[in-house]
């Protein structure tokens, strides 16, 4: 199982859906492995995110669902961990409507969980653990990474910024950076074990650093990184804006691994909501970083996310927003509908926008980033690109891989090259998918 924190910004909708983790600690055959099927699961395990509520209602349905194949095999352990865990009011709630679940632990228990299921097991009784917040990083836990080409890298937790309408820096606690060494040390393990694409995570990579008793900036973490040998890509999500300096914009244009792909959060283009979301950052500061990154760095891909529909955004700020994707011309984006989490400072903010109306916005923009997306992509056709073959989940059979600047490509290849680096060239743009063939 993959315990990685931040896991939540690593999908193509951002739906922050949190898969139930099957996970068998004794199997018939008294072997320790993964199962496909709940049935045969002697624990089951449920990571959990509280960044918006359409994902935790879909925690509250796939639990309950549950309720008969505990009553079939009572021996089952039904645990829930993740940030979620963290609000006292859903762990309750869990804990009272559930009476089937066991476990249920919060991030900051996260490495006492050997401890918490021997404890469940052997003292017959359910268990709940969370806010004991010691603000350290548990360094040393067993990590089982799911495939071999491309992977994650942790190299903070928590986050300090407060943007009024996130629950992240209330459950997942103030920012901590991991040891300088520990993490070069874990991107040397990576490499030499042969992955070809690593991604540093952290809700605020550019303030790496900010606490450690050595004096480490991102920057000096990135090209350090950047100095060990191999053939493999290096990416990071999420740099906040505000903390994106022209330096680190040099520092990924003169990299030899970096690849050609910033992920930068806008959120919104109307400077009036950035200030109430207290982005920390105006739009023509935002665009100037994006201008500089643009002319710096060749074929840059840029991504964001978008809010939709923030307590007292109006149509004429949304605009704003609209502009501002057309100007930019992102790739790809994050986006989401504004949703209250109790506790922020937007949840008692008056929010008169009916949500049919933000709905409509919503597709609004979709359509306009569609169009933006197609038109890129178009342009890439006739090209030749570096392409990481990553599976054989393409249409049809055919291979997928990804560019630096994280487009899909699909082609038709023998699969033996997945996991290897190839010169494609792009015959046919489908919106955001291209075609090519291996040249
Ligand atoms: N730390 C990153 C991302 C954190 S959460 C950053 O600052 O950019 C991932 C995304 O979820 C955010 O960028 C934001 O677009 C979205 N999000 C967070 N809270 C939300 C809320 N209450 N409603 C809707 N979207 C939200
Ligand atoms: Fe949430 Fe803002 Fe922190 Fe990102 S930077 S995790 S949006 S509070």
């Amino acid at each position: 199982m993959d315990f990685n924190e931040d896991e939540f910004n690593d999908e193509e909708v951002n739906e922050n859906i949190d898969e139930v983790n099957e996970e068998s600690t004794e199997t018939a055959e008294n072997s320790e492995e993964f199962t496909e099927t709940a049935e045969d699961a002697d624990l089951i395990l449920f990571n959990t995110c509280a960044v918006r509520e359409h994902a935790e209602d879909r925690v509250f349905g796939n639990v309950g669902a549950l309720k008969a194949l505990k009553r079939r095999h009572p021996s089952v352990l039904i645990a829930l961990c993740g940030c979620m865990m963290e609000q006292e009011h859903v762990a309750e709630k869990i804990y009272k409507s559930f009476p089937f679940v066991g476990l249920v632990f919060g991030t900051h228990a996260l490495h006492r969980f050997p401890e918490l299921v021997y404890n469940s097991l052997t003292l017959s009784k359910r268990i709940i653990e969370r806010g004991t917040d010691d603000n350290l990083v548990h360094e040393g836990m067993p990590i089982q990474r799911d495939g071999d080409v491309k992977t994650w890298l942790p190299i903070m937790y928590g986050c300090d910024n407060f943007c009024s309408y996130c629950i992240v820096p209330h459950v997942r606690g103030r920012e901590r950076s991991r040891k300088f060494d520990s993490v070069i040390n874990e991107a040397k393990e990576i490499i030499n074990s042969g992955y070809k694409d690593i991604t540093l995570l952290g809700q605020n990579v550019n303030s790496y650093g900010k606490g450690l008793p050595e004096k480490v900036s991102f920057a000096d973490l990135i090209s350090e990184i950047d100095k060990i040998s191999g053939d493999y890509w290096l990416r990071f999500m999420t740099s906040h804006p505000k903390d994106c300096t022209k330096e680190l914009i040099d520092i990924i244009a003169d990299s030899k691994h970096i690849v050609s792909h910033l992920h930068l959060p806008v959120q919104s283009g109307s400077n009036k909501i950035l200030s109430k979301m207290n982005r920390k950052y105006t739009k023509e500061q935002y665009l100037e970083i994006v201008n500089y990154a643009k002319q710096k760095i060749p074929n840059l891909s840029l991504t964001s996310d978008i809010i939709v529909g923030f307590p007292g955004e109006t149509y004429e700020d949304f605009k704003e927003t609209l502009e501002l994707i057309k100007e930019v011309e992102y790739t790809s984006l994050f986006t989401f509908i504004f949703s209250s989490r109790k506790g922020t400072p937007a949840a008692l903010m008056d929010d008169p926008v009916p949500y049919e109306e933000k709905s409509k916005w919503f597709s609004e923009m979709l359509k306009v980033q569609e169009e933006i997306a197609a038109k890129r992509c178009a342009s890439m056709v006739g090209e030749t690109h570096r392409v990481l073959i990553e599976s054989e989940s393409g249409k049809d059979g055919e291979l997928s891989g990804r560019t630096s600047g994280n487009i899909i490509v699909e082609l038709n290849a023998n699969s033996n090259i997945i996991g290897t680096f190839q010169n494609v060239k792009i015959t046919q743009a489908r919106n955001w998918i291209l075609k090519g063939e291996l040249e």
